[in-house]
């Protein structure tokens, strides 16, 4: 399994040459210079027109958090990078990084956020980079909070097509969807609206490649790291990563049943070994460049499995040693729920640790 990964992203490190910056041809700069221009044209009336009192009462602000909006991130590409913590009544189950990646006739929108309400204001926020149709959405994966907010774009967009892995469409219909639900449901209260979810309509497999209207999308399932519903999913025009929660930074989320710390370990390092994309977007917390984005997060992962390890052998549990571990985490310290998640992903490394001994005592009979 892991050697597929490999050369699946070596794959990948080759179509991203091919489609690198450098291999553009002229009409294709032409059309994005002209795309910018348009983007440029369309934000200004909202500056000059507009009171910066209107500006306000249309803002999406939430409490405490502030005030958010999209942001120019790479070439055709926008990012609003929502409050890095939990859903909770002040952030209204807001918490995702929602993008958009702006083509000539219309705009593809990826992990549209948390639930239905949530959805008609990023839509709004969307309205305000550019009055083009959404024409596609993307899901990284089954998690309530990147994904319930799909309803507000069907309602407005009755024929999108909304892209997410075939498992991820699967097991969000057998029930996935409904834990979620409850998740959110008992942290947040603006969920009206919401339950009657809109699923993906359009299943994809590991190493798809997608165009729509010009632009390039090449996606990955990384079969056990975050969850076994992701996508990663690469816009080779803008060489924009968009990695959903197999990548976080600022928060800690939670590794349920189908998720494997090693596997998310061997996927990161895979990635910064053969992956030179000029934009990496994690599920929650700021984008940025190969290194200050993956690698936080990955030493993390490498801390939790190396203490892990000694501590397998020495027979301790997650809750004997989580304080030492702790202070070996030392950049890790003003993280969202970094004292809470913690011991769990510890104790979840130690359960993975004893299967695959398992695994190797099984195929050495
Ligand atoms: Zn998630």
């Amino acid at each position: 399994m892991r050697h597929k990964l490999l050369t699946s992203l070596v794959t990948l490190s080759l179509i991203t040459n091919l489609y690198g910056e450098e291999h553009k041809s002229s009409a294709q700069i032409m059309q994005e210079a002209l795309a910018q221009m348009e983007a440029l044209v369309a934000k200004k009336p909202i500056k000059v027109k507009e009171s910066s009192q209107e500006v306000n009462n249309t803002a999406f602000r939430l409490g405490k958090y502030g005030t958010f909006k999209f942001e120019k991130a790479n070439d055709n590409v926008y990012i609003m990078h929502g409050p890095v913590v939990g859903p909770n009544k002040e952030n209204q189950g807001f918490m995702n990084n929602p993008a958009i990646v702006e083509s000539q006739n219309g705009l593809i929108v990826v992990d549209p956020g948390g639930n239905y309400n949530v959805g008609k204001k990023i839509l709004a926020e969307i309205e305000k980079v550019s009055k083009k149709p959404i024409i596609a959405v993307f899901n990284t994966h089954k998690h309530g909070d990147h994904w319930f907010a799909n309803k507000a774009i069907v309602e407005k967009y009755p024929n999108v097509e909304i892209y997410a892995h075939s498992n991820m469409i699967k097991v969000s219909k057998e029930g996935e969807a409904e834990v979620w639900y409850g998740i959110l449901n008992r942290t947040t209260e603006n969920l009206e609206g919401t339950k009657e979810f809109a699923f993906p309509t359009k299943a994809l497999e590991d190493g798809q490649e997608i165009e729509i209207d010009g632009q390039k999308f090449m996606v990955q399932h990384p079969h056990t790291a975050h969850t076994d519903t992701d996508l990663l999913i690469a816009h080779m025009n803008s060489m924009t990563l968009f990695l959903g929660d197999n990548l976080m930074k600022g928060r800690l989320g939670s590794f349920d049943d189908s998720s494997s710390i090693i596997g998310n370990i061997a996927l990161l390092e895979n990635i910064k070994k053969e992956t030179n994309f000029k934009l990496y977007v994690p599920g929650h917390g700021i984008s940025g460049k190969l290194d200050e984005t993956i690698d936080p997060f990955l030493n993390y992962l490498k801390v939790l499995l190396k203490e892990g390890k000694i501590a397998y052998k020495e027979d301790l549990e997650a809750y004997e040693i989580k304080d030492e571990v702790m202070k070996k985490l030392p950049w890790m310290k003003d993280w969202d729920a970094f004292q809470n998640n913690m011991p769990t992903h510890l104790n979840k490394v130690l359960i993975e640790l004893g299967e695959q001994e398992l695994e190797a005592g099984s195929s050495e009979e």
